[in-house]
């Protein structure tokens, strides 16, 4: 099909192309394909479907999918057209031209890849403004236990809230290394709060 509409002296050309079908190929989905041209298929088995040709007058569905198969890539064969491909291969079959089959494939890809990318990209972007705030908030906790700490050495009372902060270090610790950041954030404000309310009743007492 390629070769149809090139010169075969335009070696570069040609070569050009077929780095685009390749490159193309290797990421084009065959059911995203199927499902741009609106044609219905029907799962067999895990991984195969059968439709209706849409490159032959067919009545019954002679078009076998398959999807992810031992080579890796997804492909399809029609027994009755004598006919098989890649995802790419058949956009160009329903296409007319080279570079209208191109368009489309780019179009298919731009749709399915960057709805997913930037949905990725946002979650992680999240994730990591989840880490940095729940970090601050500890470290700020911790400077605040430890001023507290500071302010009750050789009172009898101590040990006692030397052994609570250290308790509730290594829970922080464990939210840390499971990077529970909600929870951590949850947590540190909780014991903010109750830290609060002891310093404000023993500086009455
Ligand atoms: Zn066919």
């Amino acid at each position: 099909m390629v070769e149809e509409e090139f010169e075969y002296n335009d070696v570069p050309k040609l070569v050009e192309a077929r780095g685009k079908i390749r490159s193309l190929s290797k990421r084009l989905r065959i059911l995203d394909v199927l499902e741009y041209y609106e044609l219905p298929y029907e799962e067999k088995s895990g991984g195969r479907y059968m439709m209706v040709c849409p490159l032959h007058n067919d009545h019954s569905p002679s078009m076998n999918i398959f999807t992810e198969n031992d080579s890796g890539k997804d492909s399809w064969c029609c027994f009755v057209c004598n006919d098989n491909g890649d995802a790419f291969r058949f956009i160009q079959r329903m296409e007319s031209t080279f570079t209208e089959a191109v368009k489309v494939a780019e179009s298919i890809l731009k749709k399915t890849g960057a709805v997913s990318n930037s949905g990725k990209q946002r979650e992680a972007l999240e994730k990591q403004r989840l880490a940095k705030k729940a970090f601050l908030l500890q470290h700020r906790l911790g400077i605040e236990y430890r001023d507290w700490l500071i302010s009750l050495r050789g009172k009898p009372i101590y040990e006692k809230a030397y052994q609570k902060v250290y308790e509730i270090y290594k829970q922080i610790e464990e939210y840390l290394e499971e990077e529970q950041w909600e929870k951590l954030i949850k947590y540190v404000h909780n014991k903010q709060e109750k830290l609060q309310e002891v310093r404000s009743s023993t500086n009455k007492k």
